[in-house]
């Protein structure tokens, strides 16, 4: 168990003569305990620097502190990790109780002790039907699973998960991330998952750090990233369906309303009150809503938004409602038994308390 520090880190690449700068001076602490999500689309840098952690990529600049050690020069197997990395093959010849073994008999681990250490982990795992086979009989979601036994086998400092889900679906992929709650209550180390799927972080992570273009956009529980996103990445990665994000731009009406138009649109709603005094009139901003913050209303209210229905869906638990603004879909989504056709003209509210505004030139939240 450790607390993990990691100080001004950078990471540059070069490829063909070219630089490419993967990490961009990441400060970032987890706690000890803490469940951790490295959260970002596909090349973000995520995987390379749980690969400076773990001490197989080198460090450009910056220091990773692990239980008060800097581990910045210290060989991998002296830093007390575990990993499990999707291109982190099994030992084709050795069979899964051997694979998981392996770390326990490298440190001359008594073999009745090794044996119990790998049956109570096959068991947490239920892999135990696993273990005298080869990797080469195993899907691709048990080898997933043999891996996550490997790493953690070694009670790890610092757990280190490189999409480890990534070749389960459905169901399958549900129910090993509950699996992967559970064991992280069981075992307490220090981890960190990589992953670029919202929900996978939002379900298994106490805080989430959301990454883009080798820059940290914030670190937050789960609540806090999704009710106050710091910028308009957060707010459009986080929420499944995303939130809906338009320019607006600010005006007068006669009668003193402040009120917001969005962009090669005639649509208009006003400002909601937290804003208007922060808002000024001619200037553009990008405004957000998650589509289970619209509600349907009657019309006879003030505030709403007048419009028509373009596509339908009933999904069974919720239905879901999209408007086309200009080239863009305005979504909802609601709980309630409710059916429209295409065209259907429909009134919508937004949850003032739920409507978020970012600079439409630097993508801050206002
Ligand atoms: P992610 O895990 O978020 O998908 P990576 O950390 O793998 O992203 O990659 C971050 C950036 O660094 C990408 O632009 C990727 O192309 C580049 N990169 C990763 N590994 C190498 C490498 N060994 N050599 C050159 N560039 C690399």
């Amino acid at each position: 168990m450790a607390e993990l520090v990691i100080r001004n880190l950078n990471k540059t690449y070069t490829k063909q003569k070219e630089s490419i700068h993967a990490v961009k001076s990441l400060n970032l602490t987890a706690k000890d305990g803490e469940f951790i999500a490295f959260l970002g689309p596909s090349g973000c840098g995520k995987s390379t620097t749980l690969r400076m952690i773990a001490g197989l990529e080198t460090i450009t600049s910056g220091e990773i502190e692990i239980g008060g050690t800097v581990v910045n020069r210290l060989h991998p197997s002296k830093r007390n990790v575990g990993l499990a990395f999707e291109n982190y093959a099994l030992y084709p010849p050795l069979t899964v109780y051997e694979n998981i073994a392996f770390n326990l008999r490298a440190r001359n681990m008594p073999e009745p002790e090794i044996k119990r250490e790998v049956d109570k982990i096959a068991e947490l795992l239920q892999i135990t039907p696993l273990l005298q086979m080869k990797p080469s009989a195993l899907s691709g979601g048990q080898k997933q699973r043999v891996n996550i036994a490997r790493a953690i086998v070694r009670k790890p400092a610092v757990l280190l998960l490189d999409e480890p889900l990534s070749h389960l679906d459905g169901k399958m992929r549900q129910s090993m991330r509950t699996e992967l709650k559970r064991l992280h209550t069981e075992i307490r180390s220090t981890s960190i998952i990589v992953t670029h799927d919202q929900s996978e972080a939002m379900a298994l992570a106490d805080r989430i750090a959301i990454i883009n273009e080798g820059v940290l956009q914030q670190y937050g529980t789960p609540l806090e990233v999704y009710n106050h996103p710091a910028n308009e990445f957060v707010a459009g990665f986080i929420g499944e369906p995303p939130m809906n994000l338009f320019t607006v731009t600010a005006f007068t009406e006669k009668t003193g309303r402040k009120m917001f138009r969005i962009d090669g649109s005639p649509i208009e709603f006003a400002v909601p009150d937290a804003y208007r005094d922060r808002v000024i009139d001619g200037k553009p901003y990008r405004f957000g809503i998650r589509p289970g913050d619209i509600h349907i209303v009657a019309g006879s209210e003030p505030h709403t938004l007048r419009t028509r229905v373009t596509i339908f869906e009933n999904l069974g638990e919720e239905c879901r409602i999209h408007i086309r603004i200009n080239d863009a879909l305005l979504s909802l989504v609601t709980g309630e038994n409710v059916f429209f056709q295409p065209g259907d003209p429909i009134c919508l509210l937004f949850r003032e308390d739920r409507i978020h505004l970012f600079d439409s030139q630097n993508g801050n939240r206002i």
